[in-house]
């Protein structure tokens, strides 16, 4: 994609700091990250966002993960790490080839989670029946 900033860092037009690469996947530091070491997994072909990453290719994303998440884990010596995919301009995905974030994380660190909400009566049923029912339609 001409366009796409990552794969203009695929292709090395675009410079970044590489910390894994094999044939199908290229891991390097956020450029502003949330914290240091937050490190970026991508495919390097171009996808836009997960749901559109073929389900033969998950296995494979999913063992990079790993693999990097763990050197990032030894390299920083955090105490966790958030793990995240952003899907579209809703959920605050920015770039438009898909990527996972690896964030280490500290005790007391100060980053703040995620505000969690609550369910009106009833309304957990619906979303349970409505989402499942997708997935027994698969
Ligand atoms: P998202 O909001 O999930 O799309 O995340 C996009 C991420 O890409 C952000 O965390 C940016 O800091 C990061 N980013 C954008 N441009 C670059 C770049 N040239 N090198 C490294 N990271 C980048």
């Amino acid at each position: 994609m001409d366009d796409c900033i990552f794969c203009k860092i695929v292709s090395g037009d675009i410079p970044c700091h590489t910390i894994y690469e094999d044939d199908e996947y290229l891991g390097f530091l956020d450029i502003r990250p949330v914290s240091k070491g937050h490190c970026l997994l991508i495919p390097k072909k171009h996808f836009e966002t997960f749901l559109d990453l073929p389900v033969e290719m998950m296995g494979g994303f999913t063992a990079a993960l790993r693999k990097v998440t763990e050197a990032v884990v030894k390299a920083t010596t955090c105490d966790g790490v958030n793990i995240g995919l952003n899907v579209n301009k809703a959920a605050g995905q920015e770039v438009f080839h898909v990527h996972h974030h690896v964030i280490p994380r500290f005790e007391g660190d100060g980053l703040s989670q995620w505000a969690r909400n609550t369910y009106d009566a009833g309304e957990d049923l619906i979303l349970r029946e409505k989402i499942s029912s997708f997935l027994k339609e698969e």
